[in-house]
This record gives C-alpha cells, structure tokens and sequence, in this order.
C-alpha cells in the first residue's frame, strides 16, 4: 500500500521517521511521502523528515505544553500552510494517508483530528490516523486528551489504527526509556503491514494486496495489529501448525489494542517464503480468526518475503467493544472530570452540561 505518512507533534514526528527509515532500510517501498508537523522548535529540529512548524504566531515554536485545544486551534489556524505543503508529499500514486500522533499530548492530540478533517474535505484516498494511546500508568491529562482525541479521530478518519503504549513494551522497562524500541517495533509491524500490499510477484491470487488493506479498514472505526513470527520448516506441509500458533499468538497476546478479540472485520497476512507457506495453514488460520473475533468478514493472503521465518499479521476493524477500549473510555472521562475539578473555570467548558442558549 502507497502511503503518505504525516506526523503531528513529537511521538507523531518520532514515529513518521521511524517508519521512513525502516521502509528505506528494508527496501519495501510502502512510504511515498512523509512530514511531520510541530508547533516545538526542538523536537522538528531533531527530525530528519521534511518538517513544518505551526502555530509561530501563538506560541513562538516552545509547543503547546499538553493543551490540545490550543493544538486543535494552532492546526485550524495554519491548516492552509500544512495543505500547501502536502502538495509534493501527497503524489497521485499514494493509496493511504496516514495522521500520526500520541494520542495524550498537545499538539498531535489537538492537532491530527483537525488536520485529518481537512483531508478529508479535499482528498478522496482514505485517510486514516495511527493513534498512541497513552499507557495505564500516564497521568489524568493524558488520559483525557486522549479520551477527547480518540473520540474526535473516530467521527473524522476512514479508520483510526491505534497503538497502545502498553502493548508492545517490555515489562519492567519504564514508558520513557522504550519510546525508541516501542517506536521501532511500530515501525516494524505497520511497515510490514503496509509493504505486505506492496508485492506483485508471488503465489498468485493469494498474495495480499492494497485493497484488501482498505477493505478492511472500510467499515470504519477502530483497528488494531497484532503480530507473531516463528522459525519455518522447508517443507510447507509441515508449517501448518506454524501459521495456525504465530495466528494465535498475534491475536491473543500481541494485538497493538490488548485484549481485542471482538472485531467487525480482519485481515490475516501470512509473510515468509512462498515455498515454506501452507494453503492449508492460511485457511485454518483464517477460520480460526473468524470464530474468535465472531466476524464473518475475514480475509487471508500471503506476502511473499525472502525469509526463514513465517510471521503473522493480524489487522482487526471495528474493536471498539473491547475490554481495554471500554476501560480506557471509562478513564478518560473520569480524568476529564477530576482535571475540571482542578481547573475550576473548566468545569464551565463541561461537553455534559448544555448551554442555556
Ligand atoms: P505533543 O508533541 O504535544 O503532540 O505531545 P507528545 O507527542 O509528546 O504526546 C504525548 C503522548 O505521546 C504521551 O502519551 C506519551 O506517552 C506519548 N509519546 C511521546 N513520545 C513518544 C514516542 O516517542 N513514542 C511513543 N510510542 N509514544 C510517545
């Protein structure tokens, strides 16, 4: 799938790179185009991505230090610079825009919503957001930045993929120190997604490709990735426990959203070489994933990969029933309130309290 990844502020920007730099390394070819905006000096500088600042005239490129409606007002504001700038970003060969940012911040959390309206109204190419959610142990603003955030991206974006900053970390590693690894295993694992409907040659029909990507994420939403690899045998006929365990696996214990299981619709893509890949295995990983997720609309497909390893990738649409989503909701609101209580003139901004006229 061709895409234009557009990053807004720092874990946006973090992000957009790591994925240009693994698509680059990796010869996949998936990422045509990325930028990423900023309303911070510092964090655009360290950037090696085309750039953009925003916001100069409100707050003179030191950031919008976690209030995400100054984010959202600083992207209404330049909206027409950042659309202008997307000219040699957004080529006609691009399939998918991409909205990047941490979710529980200020300039990505304000920002992306209002930047993925924007495209919307101009582009027909999907546009989805890749959102990071904020992990459990974040304090109460970043929790209900990310609760209005989320919320605002779900109504705006064709799909909202979206990453929890708990899911792909090592336990006991505190959240700051793995920002790089968690950023790389992202890079990894939506780069990988996003090559796999890259590959003309291979098995055939089976072999995955773009539409099946944004047929997927078509019903709208909320989507999460999972993803398992494990060593291959030679012979295919004897993969079919391989495909039908990393299946499992990435469904289970390393889906981007933990706990998802419920899902209007999925995509299963078996990568490895197409010599090591069972038919039979990719059906029953296929079926399988169809009785969990209770979803009758699960597509499977191959991406074929010069590799020892067969590795699953699990894309489910529509996961918004899930216990981690639900709990995060049920956070979120509560952090909105406990914040007004804090700010005493905020309370008079409360979404739950109509207005007289
Ligand atoms: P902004 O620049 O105002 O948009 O704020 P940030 O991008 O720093 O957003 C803060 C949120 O993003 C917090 O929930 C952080 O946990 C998360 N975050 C910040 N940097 C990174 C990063 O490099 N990687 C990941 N995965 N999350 C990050």
């Amino acid at each position: 799938m061709k895409a234009a990844l557009i990053g807004v502020g720092q874990a946006g920007g973090k992000l957009v790179q790591a994925l240009a730099e693994y698509d680059a390394r990796t010869d996949l070819g998936a990422v045509r185009g990325a930028l990423a905006v900023n309303t911070a000096r510092s964090d655009v500088q360290r950037l090696d991505v085309e750039t953009m600042l925003v916001g100069q005239e409100r707050v003179k490129g030191n950031g919008v230090g976690g209030d995400n409606q100054l984010g959202a007002q600083v992207m209404q504001d330049d909206a027409t610079e950042v659309m202008g700038a997307l000219d040699g970003v957004l080529t006609a060969e691009v399939e998918a825009v991409f909205v990047v940012a941490g979710l529980g911040g200020g300039s990505g959390s304000g920002g992306a919503p209002v930047l993925v309206n924007r495209l919307k109204q101009v582009y027909d190419t999907p546009i989805y957001a890749l959102g990071i959610l904020p992990g459990k142990n974040e304090g109460a603003m970043y929790q209900a930045n990310a609760g209005r955030s989320l919320k605002t991206l779900v109504r705006e974006a064709d799909a909202t993929l979206l990453i929890d900053n708990d899911a792909w970390h090592a336990s006991g590693e505190s959240l700051t120190d793995a920002f790089d690894a968690i950023n790389e295993t992202i890079a990894q694992r939506v780069g990988l997604l996003l090559a796999s409907g890259e590959v003309t040659e291979g098995v055939g029909e089976s072999v995955v490709d773009s539409s099946e990507i944004i047929n997927t994420l078509r019903k709208g939403g909320i989507a999460a990735l999972g993803f398992a690899s494990a060593d291959a045998s030679e012979d295919a006929g004897e993969n079919v426990n391989v495909i039908t365990s990393t299946t499992r696996k990435a469904l289970l214990t390393a889906m981007s959203v933990p706990d998802s299981t419920v899902a209007d619709a999925a995509l299963v893509v078996v990568a490895g070489d197409p010599d090591r890949i069972s038919r039979k295995g990719v059906e029953r990983a296929r079926r399988w994933v169809e009785e969990e997720t209770g979803s009758l609309e699960v597509r499977g497909g191959d991406f074929p990969l010069d590799s020892e390893y067969i590795a699953t990738l699990v894309l489910l649409a529509g996961i918004e029933r899930s216990d981690r989503l639900e709990a995060f909701m049920a956070r979120a609101r509560e952090a909105a309130t406990q914040t007004e209580r804090e700010d005493p003139r905020a309370a008079f901004q409360n979404e739950e309290i109509e207005d007289l006229f």
